[in-house]
């Protein structure tokens, strides 16, 4: 940290305690070069990502409803509450791993769409078909086709 006063970048920590609140850390720092003393607040960074809509609107990613959407798409399939819950947190660490601050609607929805391809085709298409609005039923089967050939494999469109 540069001193304030002389610019040098050499302090030393003197004191160092949790503010009121509990969410910030104050620090008072001496500077070894000057001698004098200023205050630092080390806080938690606004960690929670913003989902970005089609409309431009934002919305703070919940975890509870990527949960939810995987539990509609994977209704009466044979899917135990657990694998649903580690399909939640898989996507959820992904997206805290590739996003800063902000995921598109687009972005969340194919990483969904890959955990989901993993967990149960029919799922999958439950939950492609809502959110790929597909214009037709070809392009439904188009979708389709491939698992239908290699169900291990799943083509991944972007979304449209
Ligand atoms: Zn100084």
């Amino acid at each position: 940290m540069k001193c304030p006063i002389c610019k040098s970048d050499n302090d030393r920590v003197v004191d160092s305690r949790t503010s009121q609140d509990g969410y910030a850390i104050r620090r008072r720092r001496e500077c070894v070069t000057c001698g004098r003393r200023y205050t630092t607040y080390e806080r938690i960074e606004d960690a929670v990502i913003k989902v970005v809509k089609k409309d431009g609107g934002r919305m703070p990613f919940e975890r509870d409803k990527i949960k939810q959407g995987l539990t509609r798409a994977c209704w009466k399939r044979p899917i135990s509450d657990d694998q649903i819950e580690a399909a939640t947190a898989a996507i959820e660490a992904e997206v805290y791993d590739s996003f800063e601050a902000e995921v598109t609607s687009g972005e969340l929805g194919e990483i969904v769409l890959r955990h989901l391809s993993r967990l149960d085709q029919v799922a999958f298409v439950r939950f492609a078909s809502v959110y790929r609005q597909f214009k037709d039923v070809r392009d439904f089967v188009e979708e389709l086709e491939p698992m239908l050939r290699d169900p291990g494999q799943v083509r991944h469109a972007g979304p449209r």
